[in-house]
């Protein structure tokens, strides 16, 4: 826009107050001078090619849309639309012309000729934006020509398989592409193929193998740029030879001479090769670079000149090594230490060590000393210790355990091992202190695993757990005997069983206090109310006690409200337990009854009736029967006033309108699920009995 000549034009005035506008063209460009009060703000202009537009606010230019100016925000369209007007007919004819159009009133027009200016401004930025990562995705040479070589040979250890066709009898070799006829060979079985003299793995019970591998390749681009590219491999075997697939899914361009900082491009397609893939700078389907080997053919070259050209990278690639090797170019300033232990060639403990490198910068781990300038330095252990952990290829925690021997006292190498192998570190087994050695305790576990056929760490929470537990209850856990129990598994689960029965006794003493005749009213119910047949029992409890765990294993809410033993004192009801004979001592049902033998309620497990209770109503029928013959007077008045207070609650119960809050009965009237689950005794059988 020529801003001069715009500047040096007059704004024609109005002579109306409100929110005005006067039109004038200038050089082919539109101005709309905005007034307030026939106090000038702005002046407006748009160009007519584009409709690029800008306006002159306070003798600054700015980019706002005409309603802003005005000072109303995007959202108030409605209300500048109305409120704004145009000075005349002059005017409104100036802007007509300008659009070249009029179907639409002026400031319509004009509203949506700044949105479509915008929406294409951004258009050719994004445009823009594509053509510029084409051309450089476009710069990335293909993958070298013997990259599938080279990952079938390190990646997959150059394995081939043998698939068994049971129609025809015989096997089809990946190795030569042929079929073999041979007899007696198992599944897994190693095998040399007679005709390429390659080892195949013989599989009967499966028909195709797949395997999958990540790997990074570095290529130069140009004198300014190098790319790491990172690969997941997919490589299957099947009766038809085998396949391989590189799919690429992030690219992060290298600048050389320290000049730019790395840029990353993620693929956008979870599945796709290198000439398929799209390439953003979003991670849109959250792309990580994990464990992987470096492709080592073009690694130097492609490392010349940036700032990892004097990292140990080609080494670890050339050695075949598998780490995360984001992480440590990512840390490539204060990985230095990396070099000694490549170069001692200690493989696990650098793999492991990449990991604990954090991808935006830092070390997270605390067992290396960064600062060394020696392995032993590095490691805090004497030369005799390095020379063991490189004979062993030991990971973080054959180290810690190093250094916990040269603190301690020395520990056979198979324990060492064994430790590591199951992930134990020294302060995994410090609660032991004192009492076993690691020798001892790691004996110890392997017993227990095979006693209790438990994973290792498993065994060691529960350890943990009934230690915890045994000084819970104050046993002696300083005694052999108790830490260090025949059977752990068994040890705990007793002991687990023993604190819930402990809780009960101390919360059925507190109840006690509270209903100091529930314990001898339950103590007379055995005699009159006990009762079996060939399958079912009704078992009395024997106090506070036995209701609580009974509550507790069948998880209803007779432990968690006193409304029960409230009743039982008073002789409105008592709970007897339902049982099978086969196993009378394991809670079934919990029933609620009156004196008199009617049942009030009949639970099992998390307040439920099942459908296995149809088949027990016979049973209670045949008991309430036996009840009536064993009431005495006094009981059944009792039973009166029982009866008369059910009907009393449950009216209540319908005058408030309780509803049930929670579980598969919720919303119903409570009053309704009570009165359902009633079994009332037979009144005629009651005035004969
Ligand atoms: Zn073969």
């Amino acid at each position: 826009m020529k801003k001069r000549g715009i500047l040096l034009s007059k704004p024609v005035k109005t002579r109306k107050t409100g929110q005005i506008i006067t039109a004038q063209m200038v050089n082919e460009i539109l101005i709309l001078n905005c007034y307030k009060d026939k106090k000038l703000i702005a002046r407006y202009c748009m160009s007519s090619n584009d409709n690029q537009y800008e306006s002159f606010v306070n003798g600054k230019w700015v980019h706002k849309k005409i309603f802003n100016i005005f000072g109303y925000e995007d959202w108030q369209h409605g209300n500048a639309r109305k409120d704004i007007k145009l000075n005349s007919n002059e005017d409104e004819k100036i802007v007509d012309l300008f659009f070249k159009k009029t179907c639409i009133s002026q400031l319509d027009e004009l509203d949506q000729r700044e949105s479509s200016h915008l929406r294409k401004k951004a258009e050719t930025a994004y445009e823009k934006k594509v053509k510029r990562i084409d051309a450089l995705m476009e710069m990335i040479p293909t993958l070298p020509d013997d990259f599938e070589k080279w990952s079938s040979k390190v990646m997959f250890n150059d394995e081939e398989f043998m698939f068994y066709d049971k129609e025809k009898d015989n096997y089809f070799c990946t190795a030569c592409g042929k079929e073999h006829i041979e007899k007696n060979l198992k599944h897994n079985e190693k095998w040399i193929c007679n005709r390429t003299k390659h080892e195949v793995i013989v599989k009967r019970r499966q028909q195709s193998i797949m395997k999958k591998e990540r790997c990074m390749v570095i290529q130069n681009m140009d004198n300014t740029r190098s790319v790491a590219r990172h690969f997941t491999v997919d490589k299957v075997w099947n009766k038809e030879g085998s396949t391989f697939e590189a799919y690429e899914d992030v690219r992060y361009i290298l600048y050389k001479d320290g000049s730019k900082r790395v840029q990353w491009f993620y693929g956008q397609y979870t599945k796709a090769d290198e000439f398929r893939q799209d390439w953003w700078d979003t991670n849109r389907s959250g792309k990580h670079c994990l464990i992987e080997c470096c492709y080592p053919g073009t690694c130097r070259e492609g490392l010349k000149n940036t700032v990892y050209e004097n990292m140990d990278i080609p080494l670890m690639a050339e050695k075949g090594w598998k780490l995360c090797y984001n992480r440590v170019m990512a840390n490539h300033k204060i990985c230095g230490f990396l070099e000694y232990m490549v170069k001692g060639n200690f493989e696990r403990l650098t793999r492991e060590t990449s990991e604990e490198f954090s991808c935006w910068g830092g070390y997270c781990g605390s067992l290396l000393n960064l600062e060394g300038n020696k392995v032993h330095e590095i490691f805090g252990v004497d030369m005799q210790r390095v020379n063991r952990l490189r004979q062993k290829n030991g990971g973080m925690n054959y180290l810690r355990w190093l250094k916990w021997e040269q603190e301690n006292r020395s520990l056979p190498e198979d324990t060492i091992q064994w430790l590591e192998n199951n992930n134990i570190r020294p302060e995994d087994i410090e609660f032991m202190e004192n009492r076993m050695s690691p020798v001892q305790i790691a004996n110890y576990l392997k017993r227990q695993e095979e006693e209790s056929k438990k994973s290792i760490s498993g065994l060691l929470d529960t350890w943990k757990d009934y230690l915890s537990m045994a000084e819970r209850i104050k046993m002696d856990s300083n005694n052999e005997m108790i830490f260090r129990p025949k059977k752990l598994k068994h040890s705990h689960d007793e002991l687990v069983l023993m604190i819930e029965q402990k809780d009960a006794a101390i919360k059925a003493g507190e109840m006690l206090l509270k209903y100091e005749k529930v314990d001898n009213i339950c103590a007379e119910l055995k005699e009159k109310y006990e009762f079996e047949d060939e399958i079912y029992a009704i078992v009395a409890p024997r106090g506070i006690e036995d209701i609580i765990v009974e509550g507790k294993i069948l998880q209803h809410c007779m432990d968690k409200t006193d409304r029960y033993f409230d009743r039982i004192n008073q002789r409105e009801t008592y709970i007897l337990f339902l049982r099978k004979k086969e196993d009378v001592n394991k809670p079934y049902y919990t029933l609620e009854v009156e004196p008199s033998g009617t049942i009030r309620q009949k639970r099992t497990l998390g307040d439920r009736q099942n459908e296995d209770i149809e088949e027990a109503k016979k049973f209670l029928t045949k008991w309430q029967k036996e009840i009536q013959k064993r009431t005495t007077e006094e009981d059944k008045k009792l039973g009166e006033d029982s009866r008369r207070m059910r009907i009393e609650g449950y009216r209540k119960l319908r005058e408030e309108n309780s509803r049930i809050r929670g579980g598969y009965l919720a919303g119903t009237l409570l009053a309704d699920v009570l009165e359902a689950d009633l079994m009332e005794i037979n009144t005629d059988d009651r005035k004969a009995g």
